[in-house]
């Protein structure tokens, strides 16, 4: 029996990493998914052939999630083909890091609106929708970064990761009792967006997880699932941390 049966998934920033991991994870377990993303449309094609080998009925949308008319558009297109919206998966998310004293008014800007922003409207339009079908569940990916494991070149994304947190917290208020609203924070994950971070500092970032390894983009899937199922749904405004010990 497969878990997510029809259920109809939105997953942002799904065309590569811990987005795609997780498309594929509810695509097995029978789920409907529909692939968002912003720029590289090879990257989303790859998603796209894995996630719709499954069977279902799977869309790919390109869409910005930090600009407010791509997602409605987003939402109109899925509402559309499905009718309704059960899970969606707050994943897009950039880090761009450089020194405190490179950091610009434009870093911030956009680390803001995608980080944080996009999940906001996200959340905004198809709460809406949840609550009107009386069923939903939201998942942010947030980071340790947002908790205990900040760094001043990455300020702007730990910022927006503890804004992602206390968002979450809001929206557990605003959505309840019918939509279940966590976060996952996730330590270091093997994943496109640290690829160009060097070898000896990441060598250095292994040895202070306990488990001595970064996390597979699986393992994070595994605990979205977890969160929109209904092993799950005593859980609300709750961030699970995911990070080996770090
Ligand atoms: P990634 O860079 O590999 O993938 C990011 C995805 O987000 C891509 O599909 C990209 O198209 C999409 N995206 C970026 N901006 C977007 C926008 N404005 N609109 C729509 N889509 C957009 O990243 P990842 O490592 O898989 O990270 C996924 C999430 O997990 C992010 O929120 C990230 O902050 C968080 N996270 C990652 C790590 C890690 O170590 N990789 C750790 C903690 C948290």
């Amino acid at each position: 029996m497969q878990e997510f049966k029809d259920k109809v998934v939105l997953v942002t920033g799904s065309s590569r990493g811990i987005g795609r991991s997780t498309a594929i994870a509810f695509a097995k377990e029978g789920a409907n998914v529909i692939i968002n993303y912003k720029s590289n449309d090879i990257d989303a094609s790859i998603a796209y052939d894995v996630v719709s080998s499954y069977g279902n009925k799977c869309l790919c949308i390109k869409a910005d999630v930090s600009n407010e008319k791509a997602v409605i558009g987003m939402l109109d297109t899925i509402i559309k083909e499905y009718g309704k919206i059960d899970i969606l998966v707050n994943n897009a998310g950039i880090a761009l890091d450089a020194e405190f004293e490179d950091k610009t008014t434009s870093i911030w800007k956009k680390t803001l609106s995608t980080n944080v922003l996009g999940p906001f409207l996200t959340s905004k339009y198809i709460g809406k929708i949840m609550m009107e079908q009386k069923y939903g569940k939201i998942i942010n990916i947030s980071s340790t970064n947002g908790i205990n494991t900040t760094y001043p070149y990455s300020v702007d994304y730990d910022a927006s990761k503890a804004a992602l947190i206390n968002l979450t917290k809001n929206l557990a208020i605003q959505f309840a009792p019918y939509v279940n609203v966590n976060s996952v924070a996730p330590g270091w994950v093997d994943t496109p967006m640290n690829a160009e971070l060097s070898k000896s500092y990441l060598r250095e970032e292994k040895e202070k997880i306990l488990l001595k390894r970064f996390a597979e983009p699986e393992e994070i899937a595994n605990v979205v699932l977890f969160l929109a199922s209904d092993k799950s749904k005593y859980i609300t405004s709750e961030i699970i941390t995911v990070s080996g010990g770090l």
